[in-house]
């Protein structure tokens, strides 16, 4: 992993290829590489869309090795969505083999001047771009497919459905999972709609010849690896919880502690969560012949997710992730899994964040677009997207558009970014992460629900402000930290408890680049890129009044607690006061 690929889609001869040394971003991986990147070289002030905006694709620091857990890939750029600077990371392939070929990023730059779509095909013998009209208006399924009978079957895909043609703000980036599925998405914040400007369809990767990335103290990495598999099977979150049932076995958990936003935000318990919930998602894909336990990417050994079959026993989706159904489920009334994981399967080909969608759904049938509960209406809008009608354009850009196109004032968004699946008036902790997040309302951020409600690295109250800033602070600083590693986020609930799994990260990160980091230096890494994503957002205009959640949380009760959101606005302004 010691150069970089550039290539500016709007050279004058057609996409011109460059490669360089790491240069001033030597030592960053996954989100400390991105967010560099466009802190440095994107004017803040540019739009989204425009010729100035970056699309950096970067692997983590010990992707493409034989460490477990380390093959996510960050996605960076301005956000057609937000406005701020944007990470949005996702599992699958795509990181392991771009590592293994060497690539520390992918730098998309400039714009094409025509409305020609482009492929870019990569392996050890160099970069190949190809205008591919053919791929226009394909969903990321059928672009996989065609990619697989051009290149054959040992490839990854990082690829846009029609909403990232279109360039919608809710527009995800797809990577494929082992067996070559565009369900990996980093979706949150229109990175599609930034690809989709540089006019790339796919990018397919193909590692064959290439070795796995060896480390500078092989044993120590061995031992240091050993001892981290350890900690992650140990805990009984990361050994238990989320390979048994995914992470859709919050739904029970968080419906219970009444932070489970219904209709739209109007309520914390649903009636229909039984029915939709992991226990009974994992008994269902069993009972099809699908699979409740499964890695997005190889090395993974908590593998949260699964295969979804529909009634006849044929593949439908991968196992719905918990923000998901809650987002179609939940928040829009619906309770049946089979509709949701429709509704799954239509995001991922058309290319779509789920929590945009599902939260823009939900607002759409405040406005009376359609009924709550009514799963077909839902599969139908969805439909209007891929189709790029103007409703579908309207809910393809996001909560925020089509709350103000149709109207509602109850519009869950922070920064123009819809809010995941945790009411932050009775989990109060994730709330001040929403609010505060350089990201807009982005539950991974800083996952306060972990000590909120499951009761991982402390216990404070979710329902009341008192701790709630120093959560989220800490929280914000590690995930920061992880996001750079290439590490899936799910290894923190071990990591909080557990001392001794922590320190394994340290030493496999120590052990494969030959450093000597402290718990400390971890600390101050979070803490530079939060700096680096605070500072952008200052020069694209955000202030501290940009870090408020929306007032009917803190106006509404919410059932069946009755609390609104207390934590004080001075006290978010602390958030970053360290
Ligand atoms: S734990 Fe889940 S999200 Fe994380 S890498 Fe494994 S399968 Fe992917």
């Amino acid at each position: 992993m010691d150069k970089i690929l550039r290539i500016d889609m709007g050279a004058a001869n057609g996409p011109e290829v460059k490669e360089t040394g790491l240069g001033e971003y030597a030592g960053m991986g996954g989100r400390a590489m991105t967010s560099s990147v466009v802190s440095k070289e994107v004017p803040p002030l540019c739009h989204a869309l425009g010729a100035e905006n970056k699309l950096v694709i970067a692997p983590g620091l010990l992707s493409g090795t034989t460490g477990a857990m380390s093959g996510r890939i960050s996605v960076g750029c301005k956000s057609p969505l937000t406005g701020t600077i944007k990470e949005s990371n996702a599992g699958g392939q795509a990181a392991q083999v771009l590592a293994r070929l060497g690539y520390a990023a992918i730098i998309l730059e400039g714009k094409p001047a025509n409305d020609d779509l482009y492929k870019v095909f990569i392996d050890k013998d160099g970069v190949k771009i190809s205008v591919d009209n053919g791929l226009k208006g394909l969903g990321n399924y059928k672009t996989v497919e065609k990619m697989k009978e051009e290149f054959g079957e040992k490839i990854s895909c990082i690829s846009i459905g029609q909403a990232g043609e279109m360039k919608l703000a809710a527009a995800s980036v797809a990577c494929t999972d082992p067996e070559l599925r565009p369900t990996r998405h980093a979706g949150r914040g229109g990175t599609g709609a930034v690809m989709g400007a540089k006019g790339v369809k796919v990018i397919v990767l193909d590692d064959t010849g290439m070795k796995m990335r060896v480390p500078k103290d092989p044993e120590g990495y061995k031992d240091a690896n050993k001892r981290f598999v350890e900690g992650l099977r140990n805990h009984a979150v990361t050994g238990q919880g989320l390979p048994a049932y995914g992470t859709n076995v919050l739904t029970n958990v968080i419906n219970e502690a009444g932070g489970y936003p219904t209709y739209n935000f109007k309520q914390g318990r649903f009636d229909g969560a039984a029915k939709i919930s992991g226990e009974t998602q994992a008994e269902t894909e069993k009972a099809r012949g699908g699979v409740a336990t499964h890695g997005c990417h190889r090395g993974c050994v908590i593998r949260c997710s699964g295969i979804y079959n529909d009634k006849d026993g044929n593949y439908l989706t991968k196992q719905p992730e918990y923000e998901t159904v809650w987002a179609h489920g939940g928040n829009c009334g619906i309770d049946d899994l089979d509709s949701i994981a429709m509704l799954d399967f239509l995001d991922d080909d058309i290319g779509l964040d789920t929590i945009e969608m599902g939260a823009t759904i939900g607002v759409a049938m405040d406005a009376g677009l359609a009924r709550f509960g009514d799963a077909q209406a839902a599969i139908d809008l969805l439909k209007e997207v891929a189709k790029g009608s103007e409703l579908g354009r309207i809910l393809g850009s996001g909560a925020a558009v089509t709350g103000k196109v149709f109207g509602v004032e109850r519009v869950p968004v922070v920064k123009g970014q819809a809010l995941p699946a945790y009411d932050p008036r009775a989990v109060q902790g994730i709330g001040v992460t929403y609010a505060t997040s350089t990201m807009g309302a982005d539950h991974t951020a800083g996952y306060a629900v972990a000590t909120n409600i499951l009761k991982v690295g402390g216990d404070v109250d979710p329902l009341k402000p008192e701790g709630q800033i120093e959560l989220s602070r800490n929280l914000q600083i590690a995930t920061a930290a992880i996001d750079s590693t290439g590490m899936c986020l799910f290894i923190a609930f071990a990591l909080l408890d557990q001392p001794d799994t922590f320190q394994a990260l340290l030493d496999m990160l120590n052990s494969f680049h030959g450093l000597n980091m402290t718990a400390d230096d971890v600390t101050e890494l979070g803490k530079k890129i939060l700096k680096t994503e605070r500072d952008f957002n200052a020069e694209a205009g955000f202030t501290s009044k940009h870090d408020r959640l929306p007032r009917f949380f803190t106006n509404d009760a919410l059932a069946p607690h009755n609390v609104t959101f207390t934590v004080k606005d001075e006290e978010l302004d602390r958030v970053f006061n360290w």
